[in-house]
């Protein structure tokens, strides 16, 4: 028989299963505590919940459905996971550490592989998968303080796949780190390729992460050569939902920007850039190009932006 898997319940759903079991309320609270607040491996940590109730829950339920597979270690401290899930498939997921800051970022993946296609990505030259679960999404985050025992600050959806793709479940991830693992949403940032109809619902969700926006050129000539997205979605087009995500949430978008020599890094494209981000209210993020080895030519920044 299948486990029942407790991180994938509300809090009331986790009383609702503990109570029909035949225990009372506060039971449910020390078990909901132990999973999101103690980072509890395995039921026998929950040391006050009595001997015989932690043997019925280790018989029948399990408190994660995915695990670690691979753990690679930084000499800068940040560590780097691959994730099997249930059916097998696996995604990777990021802690950074910071020496000079208390912050502990997780950057987690939304998705197995990824539809949009971007020519510079990795992941998106594997095609796509599957979508995660909001369970899943946010298990990473609990796999990595279990295997530190760090609490996590800061959540960043920046890993595989595009979030926003993925709406539901992303909505669905986004209430239970700020309920369940008390992360302010004012700590959490959400990175999209510029699904346009999404940035406007995103605007009006009862919680509004920062919004990041892949952009990586300055007019639709370039984007379309290495976006596909721009194709449905233009620049133009996403500009507008920018402004009106501004104009929402009162926040700054961080418009991220990798440089691929001789295609987006010119003094034109620069000066086109700041022209093109004047109305918005923005931060820049440079990102320098990190080769795939997939023969798409692309290359490093030729020089400084200036
Ligand atoms: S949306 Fe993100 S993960 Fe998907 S292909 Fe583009 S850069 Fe890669």
């Amino acid at each position: 028989m299948e486990k029942i898997t407790l991180s994938k319940f509300s809090k009331e759903e986790l009383c609702d299963y503990i109570v029909s079991q035949g225990e009372k309320k506060f039971r449910a609270e020390q078990i909901h505590s132990w999973i999101w607040a103690k980072n509890a491996k395995s039921f026998d940590d929950m040391t006050d919940v009595k001997k015989e109730f932690r043997q019925f829950l280790s018989e029948n339920c399990q408190i994660l459905d995915c695990k670690i597979k691979t753990r690679q270690i930084s000499c800068d401290g940040t560590i780097k996971y691959l994730i099997e899930f249930k059916d097998g498939l696996c995604a990777e997921t990021v802690l950074m550490r910071f020496d000079n800051r208390s912050n502990l970022s997780m950057c987690v993946s939304c998705q197995v592989g990824c539809k949009m296609g971007c020519k510079f990505c990795a992941t998106g030259k594997n095609g796509f998968k599957r979508n995660l679960e909001a369970n899943e999404i946010v298990s990473q985050i609990l796999l990595a303080q279990n295997d530190t025992d760090l609490k996590i600050t800061n959540v960043v959806f920046m890993g595989q796949g595009e979030p926003l793709d993925n709406f539901e479940n992303i909505k669905k991830a986004i209430e239970l780190i700020n309920k369940n693992l008390q992360i302010s949403i004012r700590r959490m940032t959400l990175s999209t390729s510029g699904i346009v109809p999404k940035i406007y619902e995103l605007a009006k969700n009862d919680l509004i992460p920062t919004l990041a926006i892949s952009l990586h050129a300055p007019n639709h000539e370039i984007r379309e050569k290495i976006m596909p997205i721009e194709k449905k979605y233009n620049i133009e087009e996403l500009k507008k939902a920018l402004k009106e995500y501004n104009s929402a949430t009162k926040d700054r978008i961080t418009i991220e920007y990798i440089l691929i020599g001789g295609l987006n890094d010119t003094k034109e494209c620069a000066l086109e850039l700041i022209e093109f981000l004047k109305d918005i209210k923005c931060n820049i993020n440079l990102i320098p190009y990190n080769p795939v080895d997939d023969g798409n030519g692309f290359k490093n920044q030729s020089k400084k932006i200036c």
